[in-house]
């Protein structure tokens, strides 16, 4: 998998899972450090305080309705990866949003990783 020049690759992770994120956006650092990211708003000042290299467009956060601007960039055909670390253990607010964006990944066939092992796969392809 390429990258198009203006695709961006959406990183996401719920709060229990942002130490993940952290940990995997680390071990793929390189490949992050030369790819144009978006994040919702914890999760990518979070990765901007820990690499303050990574070239990370911040959106809402997502119970404010970052998960929808992501969506929205779906939907505009800017999102080549998205990265959603979602805890299927805890209730979170924006639930409908959550399944907002997942279901629009899936409608415009953007590669989608819900947990580390698939990130993993999916990061070395880039
Ligand atoms: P956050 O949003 O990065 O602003 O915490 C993530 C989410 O959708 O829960």
């Amino acid at each position: 998998m390429t990258a198009k020049p203006e695709s961006l690759v959406a990183l996401i992770a719920h709060d229990q899972k942002k130490p993940d994120m952290l940990a995997w956006a680390r071990r793929h650092h390189d490949v992050l450090q030369r790819l144009p990211l978006v994040a919702t708003g914890t999760t990518g000042s979070r990765l901007k305080a820990d690499m303050p290299d990574l070239d990370i467009l911040l959106m809402k956060s997502g119970p404010l309705g970052g998960d929808q601007q992501i969506g929205a960039l779906i939907v505009e055909g800017r999102i080549s990866l998205l990265v959603f670390l979602v805890d299927p253990l805890s209730p979170h607010p924006h639930d409908v949003d959550v399944k907002a964006l997942t279901r629009l990944a899936v409608v415009y066939d953007v590669p989608m990783a819900c947990n580390l092992a698939t990130a993993d796969r999916l990061v070395a392809g880039l």
